[in-house]
């Protein structure tokens, strides 16, 4: 089912993305396109630009601006429309779930793949996982996961390895270099988990980091071959 033993989850970009039902009509008003397929690249066109910037997690200047160009504002917009995004994409709004990578969840979860989530987050993405019909611990309507490790719950986030210490207390016997972390930020999710001795897997659907050295997927699906 596998090549590893487990497999670890960021969120924000690998299971949910910015609600583009909402930030479409918003971004909408200066000009953007508003289509989920557009709004699907623009998040890792961004993610790409703030990556290159080495921008830390909690600067996302870099990210609204590739996000509004990559939808098309024209220049004389981008102060504004990414400064709207940047306001308006609050925790709550990483809800809008991939559906690709609901489907490989749910498939590599009824295969017994060990499965957890490890995400910078505000103290809401486990309650937004359930909401969204991602995943939760134990039955519900989302594919069952071990545990969800919110960095605001716990108080240390990626890429300081700590934070996946405790995802680690529930896979004990588990070595680490068989547990494969996946995520869309090469600082935080590839240099987090680099530090913590797993196997690093960047999510990048667009070929944006193609000379990386290290490990890359189309898609969470990539996992089930
Ligand atoms: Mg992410």
């Amino acid at each position: 089912m596998s090549r590893f033993d487990a497999v670890w989850l960021d969120a924000g970009g690998v299971l949910v993305l910015p609600d583009p039902t909402v930030l479409g009509p918003l971004l909408a008003y200066y000009g953007a396109a508003a289509g989920i397929e557009r709004h699907r690249r623009a998040h890792y066109a961004a993610m790409a630009a703030k990556s290159a910037q080495g921008a830390e997690e909690r600067d996302w200047r870099q990210y609204d601006e590739a996000y509004v160009r990559s939808l098309d504002v024209s220049e004389e917009l981008v102060d504004e429309a990414s400064r709207a995004l940047g306001r308006v994409r609050i925790a709550d709004l990483w809800r809008w779930p991939i559906p690709e990578s609901v489907d490989a969840l749910r498939a590599l979860g009824s295969g017994g793949v060990p499965l957890a989530v490890v995400s910078n987050a505000s103290g809401q993405v486990e309650r937004s996982l359930l909401l969204s019909r991602v995943c939760q611990v134990g039955p519900g309507p989302g594919t069952p996961v071990r545990c969800v490790i919110d960095s605001h719950v716990v108080g240390v986030a990626k890429p300081d390895p700590a934070i996946f210490d405790f995802a680690a207390a529930h896979f004990v016997g588990v070595d680490r270099r068989r547990i494969a972390y996946v995520g869309d930020s090469v600082m935080m999710d590839v240099g987090g988990a680099v530090a913590a001795d797993l196997h690093p897997i960047l999510i990048d659907p667009y070929d944006d980091h193609a000379d990386a050295t290290f490990e890359r997927i189309h898609s969470l699906a990539d996992l089930l071959a």
